[in-house]
Parts: C-alpha cells; structure tokens; sequence
C-alpha cells in the first residue's frame, strides 16, 4: 500500500469515528433518507436553508467506514454553500467516483474518497450521502417552486 493510500484510509477513518455534524435537525426544511442494501449502510440528512444557502445539515446513519466518511465529509464540504453550488459539487463527485477527470483542488478530506474508485464494490458506499443529498436539494428545489 503506498503512502498516500494510507493517509486517505487515515482520514477516512478519522471521520467514522469522529464523524462532524453528526444527529438530526430538530426543525429540518427538509429530511431525506438513503439505502445501499449492497452493503447495508444507511444515511439520513437533515437540512435547513438560509434563502438559497445550506444553513445547516446534519447526518446520521450507520454502515461501513466509508459510506459514514463520506457524509461527514460531505456535510463539512456543504454547509455554507449556495444551492446551486451544492449540486454543482454533488456532480463534481459523482464524476470523480466515475473515474473521469476533475479539478479537487479545495477539496481537502473528500479528496481522500478518490482512492476508493479503485475498489468498485465500494463506489456505492461512498456515493450514498451524496444521492441522498442530491434528492434533498431537489425536494427544496421543488417545494420552493410552488410557493
Ligand atoms: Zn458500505
């Protein structure tokens, strides 16, 4: 294993046992829920918006290491950020779990989650929050559509 690859397994694991904004929001705008039945992980996120803005977001879950790294990365990675740029890293992500080529610069911990395109059988686990979170933003997206 090379150097590198141990300092992604390093943060990844770091997250799942010190997973950053970790429970449930008591008043959410908005809750979804995911489901990687391949390997059993779970995710919910809570979501509550500031106008366009992530104000605040939380996940709870259980699974495997990385399907939990990558909510917590993914929450760290979010909060602040405008609705549009949110979607805009969810499908920065997904193409970098695809393998195709993307800009991580600024990326910081998620950057780690790239080493895990090389085990296929863990894509799904990594990419769970972030589908989760993609139907969540979609769900705000229509709600405030018709208001
Ligand atoms: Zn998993």
């Amino acid at each position: 294993m090379s150097s590198l690859d141990e300092l992604y397994r390093e943060v990844i694991l770091e997250h799942y046992k010190s997973p950053h904004n970790h429970g449930r929001l008591d008043v959410p705008d908005v809750a979804t829920k995911g489901k990687n039945p391949l390997c059993g992980d779970e995710i919910e996120i809570s979501l509550r918006f500031d106008g366009d803005s992530v104000d605040e977001i939380r996940f709870s879950g259980r699974g495997c290491s990385i399907s939990q790294a990558s909510a917590s990365m993914l929450t760290d990675a979010v909060k602040g950020k405008s609705i549009h740029d949110a979607e805009a890293l969810v499908s920065q992500f997904k193409a970098m779990m695809r393998g195709e080529p993307v800009s991580t610069e600024d990326w910081g911990d998620l950057e780690s989650l790239s080493g895990v395109r090389r085990y296929p059988a863990r894509v799904k686990c990594a990419l769970l929050a972030w589908t989760t979170l993609e139907e969540g933003l979609q769900i705000r997206q229509h709600n405030s559509a018709g208001s």
